[in-house]
């Protein structure tokens, strides 16, 4: 009797019958992937379970081939499947989560959907036009056939089949295209390319030559069953055998990433503690990673055997873009997700992979910059996060990873490269902006760049919090050119300032009644500016603008002083004002509090009444 299959099922498979996705030999991997975990279930049964009698080199994959049916045969000797399994993983997708349906008309979506997943099982109908699974559970005595000629559904019947295991039996399709699939060679190559890592060994028929007995130069053909995988996980492997391209290929087979990771980093380590891992520097975010979805973690193996698809406690956050594996014979396999929290053997590790990602990224900071820069541009953010994350406690170990452009070098630096060229600094001088190109323009910014000061441009939003995290780099404090007191005056110069503003502070009393500031002064930072707007306090306009900005937060405001460049001519115009007519002082005082403003990107609080006054203004003689 044909049963029909689940909607989202015939969904996927229609898909894959019709498939124009031309990497249809990934079937392959799919099904041998299948076949492996069938295996590592019956394997930790063994190894668990002291009635379970089975030993590890008896495990195996066969691969056949009979050209006359057009058949391709996967057969294991894994744990199988009952006749409800066969129904329940075979007639449903088990991972449907990860599919997006709605749109999956489109074409291209379909192979963003092959490419980036797999398919799993469903995968074989891209190249076969009947699929038959012969399964006898290693709990049952009775073996099942479960077969698909595609979307129409499928059935299962009672079957034969000598011991537990699963066969996977695909005819393939008519075709030029497809014959391929027919051949060992071919068979034999994609085993290599994709299953190589694969713990069992995938056994095949493969044909040899050999010269003839008693003969020199003629040869004949036989047959031989061969291992065609190299079975020993890559991670278990000599690091000097391996190539850089078998360290990639693995890494997108594993993590489904197609772009090339920046770095791996590859530890065999001995000792107290037995462990192998291989670990991946991404060389992009992730489309989930900065949300909520994204899970980090690193997958767990204990001797070759999956634990843990994603161990969480291996990783601290701020290294939560780190893909890899880490295999220890001193795991066991019975631990609990709660007891491997606490487990001294995980900590350990954990700790060294730590040591070890750091090591690496200062590493290519310093020897391929290229690749820090796009490393930090994927994930500078989340080591910035992880600097004021739980009240700095991990702000040591992650500053000297931090970026900054500078102003000077008109590149990304270090604090370290900074500190380096400006011994002689009492502080390190930072602003933040929107752009580079707009905070180089701030007024405070060019007078420092003109006296041949070096200055830090931030312009990520958590970039003030980070240094306020920091508090300090090496004994020098971080100081924000907008806000913070910049002492680089004489004590004449200070003396003379302090003098004019005295002189004037009945003048900025009369102003401040018109604008909303804390204070407004006289100042000799400025060059060709007529004013800037600084800050007063913890909270930095930067820091206003940030907070306001933020889901639900609640209105902050900085504490703004107006500063007035004391050799501008506008100081003198404003002082002769206020002898002569207050009144147009007044919009004076408004005009220049508003482009202060402008400058620092905030935007201007009552924009009708200050363009008329300009306007007026420009409409007089
Ligand atoms: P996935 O492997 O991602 O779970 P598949 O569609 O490839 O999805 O397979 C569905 C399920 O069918 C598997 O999870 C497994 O339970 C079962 N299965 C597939 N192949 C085998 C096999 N060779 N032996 C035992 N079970 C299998």
């Amino acid at each position: 009797m044909k049963k029909q299959f689940k909607a989202e099922s015939k969904r996927l498979m229609e898909l894959m019958i019709n498939s124009i996705y031309t990497n249809k030999e990934i079937f392959l991997r799919e099904i041998i992937s299948n076949a492996s975990d069938a295996i590592d279930k019956l394997h930790y049964r063994s190894l668990t379970d002291k009635s379970v009698k089975i030993k590890k080199e008896d495990f195996a994959i066969d691969i056949k081939i009979d050209k006359e049916s057009r058949s391709l045969i996967i057969s294991d000797n894994g744990i199988g499947m009952t006749k409800e399994e066969l129904e329940n993983n075979l007639g449903t997708i088990a991972k449907s989560g990860s599919f997006d349906f709605k749109n999956s008309n489109e074409k291209q979506k379909d192979i963003d959907i092959i490419g980036q997943f797999g398919v799993g099982f469903y995968s074989a109908f891209m190249v076969a036009s009947a699929v038959k699974v012969v399964s006898k559970s290693f709990e049952s005595k009775e073996a099942y056939a479960w077969t698909s000629e595609g979307i129409d559904g499928y059935s299962i019947e009672e079957a034969e089949r000598e011991g537990y295991g699963t066969d996977v039996i695909l005819t393939i399709k008519d075709g030029e295209e497809f014959n391929n699939y027919l051949e060992t060679y071919n068979i034999q190559s994609l085993i290599k390319k994709y299953s190589d890592y694969i713990t069992y060994p995938i056994k095949m028929e493969v044909t040899k030559s050999r010269l003839k007995e008693g003969s020199k130069d003629e040869y004949e053909e036989y047959k031989e069953i061969e291992i065609i995988n190299s079975m020993v996980p890559l991670w278990k492997r000599n690091k000097k055998d391996i190539k850089e391209e078998e360290y990639n290929t693995f890494y997108s087979d594993k993590f489904f990433d197609y772009e090339i990771p920046l770095a791996h980093i590859h530890t065999a380590a001995e000792g107290t503690i037995e462990y192998n891992s291989l670990l991946y520097i991404p060389s992009h975010a992730a489309y989930d990673y900065y949300s909520k979805d994204y899970e980090k973690g690193l997958q767990l193996y204990s001797n070759g055997v999956l634990i843990m698809e994603k161990c969480a406690d291996l990783l601290p956050d701020y290294f939560s873009f780190v893909k890899g594996v880490v295999d220890s014979p001193d795991l066991s396999l019975n631990i609990s997700r709660e007891i491997l929290q606490q487990n001294r053997v995980l900590k350990t590790i954990a700790n060294n992979i730590e040591t070890k990602i750091k090591k690496e990224l200062l590493d290519m900071q310093q020897n391929k910059e290229e690749d820090y820069l796009k490393f930090y541009k994927a994930f500078g953010m989340q080591l910035k996060v992880g600097i004021y994350n739980d009240f700095g406690i991990n702000k040591d170990k992650l500053q000297d990873l931090l970026m900054f452009y500078s102003s000077k070098e008109e590149k990304m630096v270090t604090l370290k490269d900074y500190l380096q060229r400006n011994k002689d600094y009492k502080d390190i001088y930072y602003a933040c902006g929107q752009t580079v190109e707009q905070t180089l323009m701030l007024p405070q910014v060019e007078a420092l760049v003109d006296q041949n000061k070096e200055v830090l441009i931030c312009t990520d939003y958590v970039d003030e919090f980070v240094f306020k995290t920091l508090g300090k780099y090496e004994e020098k404090e971080f100081k924000n050119v907008c806000s913070d007191k910049i002492d680089l005056d004489t004590k004449e110069e200070k003396e003379k300032l302090e003098k004019k503003n005295k002189k004037a502070k009945s003048m900025f009393s009369f102003m401040k009644e018109n604008i909303e500031v804390k204070d407004i002064r006289y100042t000799n930072k400025l060059k060709n500016h007529p004013v800037c707007l600084t800050s007063e306090g913890e909270i930095s306009v930067e820091m206003e603008k940030v907070l306001n900005s933020m889901p639900n937060a609640e209105e902050v405001s900085a504490d703004k002083v107006l500063e007035i460049n004391e050799n501008h001519p506008i100081a003198k115009q404003l002082e002769k004002l206020y002898k002569e007519d207050k009144d147009t002082l007044k919009d004076y005082t408004k005009i220049l509090y508003a482009q202060a403003r402008l400058i620092e990107g905030l935007p201007v609080e009552n924009p009708t009444e200050v363009t008329n006054l300009i306007c007026d203004m420009l409409s007089k003689k």
